[in-house]
């Protein structure tokens, strides 16, 4: 049966819910949408309350009774749209997902367009707010932020942090979230492997409540990027970091040493009284423990991990025990 999670990450946004929950429904119901899916087709719409102090719960609580497809996780307390998703990527049952911001900032009648591309063998559909309705305050800080990823990461989509999204559940499955990477979402799936695009999507301006992300959030972004890049990249082969700015430094440190060494035995300059030592001296000593420290991390992935430095495309004839071997069993599409 084909089925599609709809996964709303919210934060006091009790105005707006009402009205995004009708839009989404319609959404659902639109013959352009099904048409996309063989019958039977089902939806669900989880709703991640990411502890709101306004009242979100109670509306949605309200809603449910007449929505049996509306479904409600309420965190403790505030742990931020990452955890959110993350709630709603464990929950949701459904082979394909969607993620839309509550504040109806998205428009829900776009999915069935990020879906159709989505069919097109996609693995990730990312929405594109060319035309952000959204103060300078914030659309400045993001083309900046944009940018920046776009040139370190080489990958040449335009909005990376678009909340409506369309994935198949193998890439939700795969994704491991932490600190504020919702942003970097695109970045890991494609380094994992899927195959990602962007379609433009209309955005709106906010009706109600206010934004939670101010600019200052942008620094702390910084360090999620590194996070990111050291998961997805250098996890499973922290040598090749560490390796590499090791050899780096001992070789420079142990070339300006050499020139010190060379410099006393044929020229007979005194070796004090030469700074350039203790930069040799530095770089020697910072060199070796680069290297030891990528040692290490080897050792600790190797020990650690088991099966998830691949992702899997297709399997054939593998038994149900094989396939849960290599973490995937029901990951495997044709
Ligand atoms: N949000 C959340 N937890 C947070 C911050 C935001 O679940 O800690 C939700 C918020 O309710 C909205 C979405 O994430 O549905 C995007 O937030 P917002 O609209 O404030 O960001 P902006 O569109 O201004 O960048
Ligand atoms: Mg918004």
């Amino acid at each position: 049966m084909a089925s599609l999670s709809v996964i709303v990450p919210l934060l006091n946004e009790r105005e707006s819910i009402p009205e995004l929950i009708d839009q989404l429904y319609l959404a659902m119901e639109e013959p352009e949408l099904r048409t996309l899916f063989p019958d039977p087709f089902s939806f669900e719409i989880i709703m991640v309350d990411d502890g709101s102090t306004d009242g979100s719960n109670r509306v949605i609580e309200g809603l449910i009774d007449s929505r049996p497809e509306l479904r409600l996780i309420s965190f403790q307390r505030n742990f931020g749209k990452t955890a959110a998703l993350s709630a709603g990527f464990m929950a949701a049952t459904g082979e394909y997902l969607c993620t839309i911001d509550a504040d109806l900032q998205d428009d829900p009648f776009a999915i069935k367009t990020l879906l159709k591309k989505l069919m097109e063998g996609y693995d990730l559909v990312s929405g594109w707010k060319q035309n952000r309705k959204d103060p300078l305050s914030k659309t400045l800080p993001s083309k900046l932020f944009n940018t920046v990823t776009r040139l370190f990461t080489g990958i040449t989509i335009h909005d990376f942090n678009c909340g409506l999204k369309v994935y198949r559940s193998e890439v939700t499955r795969r994704l491991e979230l932490h600190g504020d990477m919702h942003r970097y979402i695109p970045v890991m799936a494609e380094w994992m492997g899927f195959k990602i695009t962007e379609l433009p999507v209309a955005h709106r301006a906010r009706q109600f409540g206010t934004t939670k992300y101010s600019s200052a959030r942008f620094l702390p972004g910084l360090f999620d990027f590194l996070s990111v890049l050291f998961i997805t990249r250098y996890l499973r082969r922290p040598m090749h970091f560490f390796g590499m700015a090791g050899l780096g430094s001992f070789l420079l440190g142990f070339a300006i040493s050499l020139y010190v060494t060379l410099d006393k035995i044929l020229l007979h300059k005194p070796v004090s009284n030469r700074p350039i030592l203790f930069l040799g001296i530095l770089l020697l000593i910072l060199g070796v423990q680069l290297f030891s420290t990528g040692l290490l991390g080897e050792m600790l992935s190797t020990s650690a991990s088991k099966g998830s430095s691949f992702t899997v495309r297709k399997t054939m004839n593998l038994t149900t025990g094989q396939a849960a071997a290599i973490g995937g069993a029901d990951s495997v599409r044709g």
